[in-house]
């Protein structure tokens, strides 16, 4: 029994309404082809039941005269030919279910490629990866017992009992109240069952987010729970979870089980039957019906417990859709990042980057930046230093349009940065963070992920400028070997390949956000030595979290609470005895006022 998300019923059906309109009317075609392709495979029945009144008539000759009644072998004919056609008419309507679901598959896979390709590139850092993959993976696929399945079987049963409502109704209604009568008692004992443990359903679902979070955070701390020996604290947390989990599922299916099984047992082919036969017997010892008539209710009445029962499963599965396509919608809504209006720019290509006036706060309340101006000139390093959460990472962000600004604006060769397009952007600004994403591709793709055009001489070459390259091939697939699969590469040598990229984009500006971090002490000076050549002529920002490494920028700006305190060289800076003056005079950096909330 799988867990139903509690959803807003007119939000969810809003959500599946819109997501299924490009099929919508395709969908009640193939319901309406397996409706009647339902009924047309239900009338040899009824031609079975009058062939049969036929051969038991004495009036008509009895059993040896069928073969010579006139019409007899034109409704065997037609009967057949409707078995055969209501046959086709149902294989119709599923293959079309199934190729509209197909086809809403990748509309919907594809709407969320592209809305991603629009939404800023600072959605991303703020999410995990798996929250993307289950909308576009799971999400889409539950869909499909919706788009393939359901329609279909909901044209089906109405075919069924439209066919059964009418025929049986038409031969003795007495019998036919009593045949039909067990369908719509299922359906009220399941709604009641639904309705008694939907009451339990919060707790269900809490106890079940309980275990899920349990086993995260065993699985995300084992290095900590392992090396510090508190495996049975760790493992107390994940069973409370589970005892919880356990009472509320006992809760939440005590009142279904019993009910549903009662309701299932109801529309078994064998129960209603049995109601017919017991119900015939008494009308026909009543004289209200012929024995005879009673074989309509005999054939028929049971062939309506198959598609009914697919019906109820398929009703539940739809719970399961209803919560998917809501995750969907969601992810479809979100906010784009505002394009240029204005035609492609001409951007020189030594060009000043500027920040005016801006401000920013994640969460439209709290500023992590204030009032930032700066101007960074071509051909200059600024470095930007400050504590831990100042907000440096955040104003390269900002400069590498991960979002915009929310008061303020950039600027780059005199152009509002949300006026150039991204691809643009990228072939002017490179950049190397903290958090180094590589693609699941071959080193030499990911360091030629800015230029697929670029030579293997020029991969190697940014490869050898960022210290990376005799790892590379040492490798035993040397550049075609995949990260994370022949590759496993350290944090530092990560960080290389990242820096080998940007060196390849050759980009006029180059954002650094503490570009070194993962390296260890001899391979950060060789870095530091590359990154300093390839600095030359550009364009340059870095932040860094020590003093000597920025000493020689042509501007250092220090940041703290968001807003700039401090600006110059470093000369400057000294000579002005302020706060940056003091952490140098101190000396050792990483110890020091800055340092105090972290490492810079
Ligand atoms: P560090 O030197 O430790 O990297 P930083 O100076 O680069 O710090 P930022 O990463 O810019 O600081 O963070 C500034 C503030 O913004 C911090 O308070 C941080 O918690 C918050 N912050 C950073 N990223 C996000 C985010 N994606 N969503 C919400 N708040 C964020």
């Amino acid at each position: 029994m799988s867990a139903a998300p509690a959803t807003d019923p007119p939000v969810a059906e809003g959500a599946i309404s819109q997501l299924l309109r490009p099929i919508r009317g395709r969908l009640i075609v193939a319901a309406i082809l397996a409706g009647l392709g339902t009924a047309l495979t239900l009338l040899p029945l009824a031609a079975i039941a009058y062939l049969a009144g036929l051969a038991l008539d004495p009036a008509d000759g009895g059993v040896w005269a069928l073969g010579s009644t006139a019409h007899v072998w034109p409704v065997i004919a037609g009967s057949l030919a409707c078995l055969m056609l209501g046959m086709i008419l149902v294989s119709l309507g599923e293959m079309l279910a199934h190729l509209l679901d197909n086809q809403i598959t990748s509309h919907l896979r594809l709407a969320i490629t592209r809305r991603l390709g629009k939404v800023p590139l600072g959605w991303f850092t703020a999410r995990a990866s798996g929250e993307v993959k289950q909308a576009m993976q799971d999400d889409v696929d539950t869909l499909h017992s919706l788009t393939a399945h359901f329609y279909t079987t909901v044209g089906r049963s109405l075919g069924a009992v439209s066919f059964a409502t009418v025929y049986l109704f038409a031969t003795d209604w007495r019998m036919a109240v009593i045949s039909l009568l067990p369908f719509p008692l299922f359906f009220l004992f399941v709604s009641r069952a639904t309705r008694a443990s939907s009451a339990n359903m919060q707790a269900f679902g809490a106890g079940m987010a309980r275990i899920n979070n349990a086993v995260v955070e065993f699985v995300n701390g084992i290095t900590v729970v392992k090396s510090f020996g508190i495996e049975g604290k760790a493992q107390a947390n994940y069973r409370e979870a589970v005892d919880g989990f356990a009472l509320a599922f006992e809760d939440f299916a005590r009142p279904l089980v019993s009910a549903m099984a009662n309701a299932h047992a109801l529309i078994t082919p064998v129960v209603v039957l049995g109601i017919v036969l017991a119900f015939g017997t008494l009308f026909t010892w009543l004289g209200w019906i012929e024995a005879i008539d009673l074989l309509p209710f005999v054939l028929v009445a049971p062939s309506l417990c198959a598609p009914l029962l697919l019906l109820s499963y398929i009703t539940h599965d739809l719970h399961n859709a209803t919560g998917a396509a809501l995750r969907i919608q969601q992810l479809l809504a979100t906010p784009e990042l505002a394009r240029p209006t204005a035609a492609a720019i001409d951007l020189p290509a030594r060009t000043e980057l500027q920040v005016q006036n801006l401000s920013y706060s994640y969460d439209g309340e709290t500023p992590v930046l204030s009032n930032i101006d700066l101007t960074l000139r071509p051909g200059t390093v600024t470095a930007v230093v400050g504590p831990s959460g100042a907000g440096k990472s955040t104003l390269a962000r900002l400069l590498l349009r991960f979002f915009d600004p929310d008061t303020g604006r950039i600027t780059l060769g005199g152009v509002d940065l949300r006026q150039i397009d991204s691809t643009q952007l990228y072939r002017h600004i490179g950049f190397v963070l903290q958090d180094v994403r590589l693609i699941h591709a071959s080193l030499r793709d990911n360091i030629a992920l800015g230029r697929a055009s670029a030579s293997l001489d020029e991969i190697e070459q940014a490869a050898r400028l960022a210290n990376v390259h005799e790892r590379i091939i040492a490798l035993p697939r040397g550049y075609d070997s995949v990260v994370g699969e022949d590759a496993q590469l350290s944090g530092g040598e990560l960080q290389r390949v990242s820096i080998a990229r940007a060196m390849l984009l050759d980009p006029a500006v180059l954002v650094l956000d503490e570009a070194t971090a993962a390296a260890d002490a001899e391979n950060e000076v060789h870095i530091q030595q590359a990154l300093s050549r390839f600095a030359q002529g550009r364009t340059v920002l870095v932040i860094a979290h020590r003093l000597d490494t920025v000493m020689h920028a042509d501007h250092i700006i220090l940041i703290d609470h968001g807003s700039i305190q401090e600006q110059g060289t470093h000369a400057q800076l000294l000579a002005t005895g302020g706060r940056y003056a003091r952490l140098w005079q101190a000396g050792d950096y990483p110890n020091t006022e800055l340092a105090e909330h972290g490492r810079c």
